[in-house]
């Protein structure tokens, strides 16, 4: 279940999507830094501006999506990101309409990435007390709805064709937060690094120590050695 090195190393591009600001640290931050080590060009697409998060009413919105914004480069270069690309949709009301639908199958078919990293569609509760932000839903589904039949048809929007930009099938797909993951990166060794690269959300985590003992205690899974070691997990999809 653990990826070899020479998967990392096979991927020239690597798009991750995602709804929020501080997602993709959480979801897959290590496994990004990897993908950025192996020699990946990757780019983090953040569909949301993130203008909900937080309960400070003192703060003006376009401050927040200001601080929210440059947050998240922050985090994104300490992991070796190498672009952002903010959608600006509205926090908590996320679609998968047809004009974002539109817009990533744009950039899908400029960045014509091998992978694509995305939420979990199906994902509405867990446990006895978590219930998915609708926007993490959604923005699994906007991704696989603009990745197939999409993106590599012809056939859906014949405006983008004729400013050149060719239909573009993905090679695989990894969705993070599923219930039951086939596909495990071990980031151990980059557990603080992902630490610091959430450390960069300042404006989301009042208490940013409660927020490193809650990951250092309930991701560790302890190996054969008795050592604690950390994974990133995945629903691997592979394609033709
Ligand atoms: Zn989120």
């Amino acid at each position: 279940m653990t990826a070899e090195p020479a998967l990392f190393e096979s991927f020239a591009r690597v798009l991750v999507i995602m709804a929020h600001p501080d997602d993709a640290e959480f979801c897959c931050g290590a496994t990004a830094k990897r993908m950025t080590d192996a020699g990946a060009e990757v780019i983090y697409i953040v569909l949301t501006n993130g203008d909900k998060g937080n309960h400070n009413l003192a703060v003006t919105v376009p401050d927040l999506v200001r601080t929210r914004m440059r947050e998240q480069r922050a985090a994104a270069e300490l992991l070796g990101v190498h672009q952002v690309i903010f959608m600006g949709e509205e926090d908590g009301f996320l679609q998968p309409n047809r004009e974002l639908r539109r817009r990533l199958v744009r950039l899908i078919r400029q960045i014509r990435p091998e992978l694509i990293i995305c939420q979990n569609p199906e994902l509405y509760l867990r446990g006895e007390g978590y219930i998915n932000h609708p926007d993490h839903r959604n923005a699994g589904l906007a991704a696989i709805e603009a990745i197939f039949p999409a993106a590599g048809n012809p056939m859906f929007f014949p405006d983008l064709l004729a400013e050149g930009l060719e239909p573009h099938s993905i090679r695989e797909l990894w969705i993070c937060m599923v219930e039951t993951p086939d596909h495990r990166i071990d980031i151990t060794d980059l557990l603080e690094l992902k630490l610091a690269a959430l450390r960069q959300h300042t404006s989301q985590f009042e208490d940013m120590e409660a927020l490193e003992r809650w990951v250092r205690e309930r991701w560790a899974e302890v190996n054969e050695a008795g050592e604690r070691v950390y994974y990133e997990s995945f629903r691997r999809m592979r394609f033709g």
